[in-house]
C-alpha cells in the first residue's frame, strides 16, 4: 500500500468526474517539512506556529522566529504555506508566560484574544513572518476569531508592521494574504461580513465541533459521543463553503476531518476543494479522490441533508456514505 501511495505522488488528486482537489498538509516544526515531498501534498495548509514556542524553554527570540519561518518557506519552495499566528493559552500553557487559573480554559484567554491583549507578542511574531517572507508570498491566519472586529484589529497590527518594515527599508512580502480560522460558531452568523474582509478562511473543524456540540474535545467521556457526520454539523460546514463560493473567497478545512478518506469525501461533496491534513493521510485521501464520482456522492448527500429525508443522525449518514464508498 505504501508503495502504491508513493507512486501516486506524481499524480493529481482529481476525481473521476474531473474535479481537481488540493490536498495540503498540516505541520508545526521545520522537521515536518520533508513530508511535503514524501507525501506529495500541494502545500502546507496549516502551520501551527505555537509548536516552536511549546518546545522552547524561553520565549523564542524574534531572530529565531524569523529563521524558522524562513526555513519553512525555503523548504516549501513555490508551494504555498499558510501560517497560523500563535494559538496558545487555554490548555497550551507556556511556562514563561504568566498563566492565570481559568475554570474553562477552552473558552478562556487564548489564541487571538491573548494576541490582541498583548500586542507586543503578536507584533513580534508578525514582524518575524513579514521579514522571513520578504520578496515572496505570505499567507497568515488568526485562530479563534469570534467576531469580525477581531480580524480587523489583527490586520491593523499587520499594517503597522508593514509600515515599520517600509520605514527601515526591508523588502515586504511580494504578496500578502490575511485570513481567519473558522472555529467559533458565532462566525457562522456573520459570514457575509467576514468574507468581505478576509482574503481567505480555513475551517478548524476540531474546535468548531467542540463548540457547536458543547463537547470537550479532550474529554474521553464525551468526545466520541456525537458523530462529526451529524446533519447539524454537516449543514454548518456546507453553509461556510457555500457562502465563501458566493463571496468569491477561498475556504479550506484543516481539522482532523480531512485526514480520513470517508470524511474527506464528504467534505468534497459539501463543496470543499482544499483540505489540509496530517501528512500520512495525503496518500490514502488522494487514492480515494482518484476513484470518486463526486457528482453522484453529492446528490446522495444533498438528499440525506434535506430536512424531509428523515435522516437525523450521523450514524445514518455514515452508513449511507460507507455504502456508497
Ligand atoms: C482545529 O481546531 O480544527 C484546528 C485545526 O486547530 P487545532 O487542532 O490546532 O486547535
Ligand atoms: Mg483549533
Amino acid at each position: 500500500r505504501q508503495e502504491r501511495y508513493r507512486l501516486l505522488r506524481e499524480f493529481p488528486p482529481t476525481t473521476r468526474d474531473g474535479v481537481r482537489m488540493a490536498l495540503m498538509m498540516n505541520a508545526g516544526l521545520v522537521y515536518d517539512m520533508p513530508h511535503l515531498d514524501e507525501s506529495g501534498a500541494d502545500g502546507v495548509g496549516l502551520f501551527r506556529t505555537e509548536l516552536q514556542f511549546m518546545v522552547s524553554a524561553t520565549f523564542p527570540r524574534p531572530g529565531a522566529q524569523q529563521v524558522l519561518y524562513s526555513r519553512v518557506l525555503d523548504a516549501a519552495g513555490d508551494r504555498p504555506v499558510t501560517f497560523r499566528s500563535l494559538d496558545i493559552g487555554g490548555d497550551k500553557v507556556l511556562p514563561y508566560i504568566r498563566a492565570t487559573a481559568e475554570e474553562n480554559p477552552a473558552l478562556g484567554w487564548r489564541a487571538v484574544r491573548l494576541g490582541l491583549d498583548r500586542p507586543a507578542l503578536l507584533r513580534t511574531q508578525i514582524r518575524a513572518l513579514l521579514r522571513a517572507a520578504g520578496g515572496r508570498e505570505l499567507r497568515l491566519m488568526f485562530p479563534m476569531v469570534s467576531e469580525v472586529d477581531e480580524f480587523r484589529r489583527a490586520r491593523a497590527l499587520v499594517d503597522r508592521e508593514l509600515a515599520h518594515l517600509d520605514r527601515y527599508g526591508h523588502t515586504p512580502p511580494a504578496k500578502l494574504h490575511l485570513g481567519v480560522m473558522i472555529e467559533v460558531p458565532s462566525l457562522l452568523f456573520c459570514l457575509e461580513e467576514l468574507y468581505r474582509e478576509v482574503d481567505f478562511a480555513s475551517v478548524g473543524s476540531n474546535d468548531l465541533f467542540q463548540f457547536m456540540l458543547a463537547v470537550d474535545r479532550g474529554n474521553a467521556a464525551v468526545s466520541t459521543r456525537y458523530d462529526v457526520l451529524g446533519p447539524s454539523f454537516l449543514r454548518a460546514l456546507r453553509l461556510i463553503v457555500t457562502k465563501a463560493v458566493a463571496a468569491g473567497k477561498p475556504v479550506a478545512l484543516c481539522g482532523e476531518l480531512g485526514s480520513q478518506p470517508l470524511t474527506a469525501m464528504i467534505l468534497a461533496a459539501l463543496g470543499y476543494r482544499t483540505i489540509s491534513m496530517t501528512p500520512s493521510a495525503v496518500g490514502p485521501v488522494k487514492a480515494m479522490f482518484r476513484e470518486l464520482d463526486l457528482g453522484a456522492l453529492r446528490a446522495e448527500l444533498e438528499a440525506a441533508l434535506d430536512p424531509d429525508s428523515g435522516v437525523t443522525s450521523g450514524a445514518e449518514i455514515r452508513a449511507l456514505v460507507t455504502a456508497f464508498a
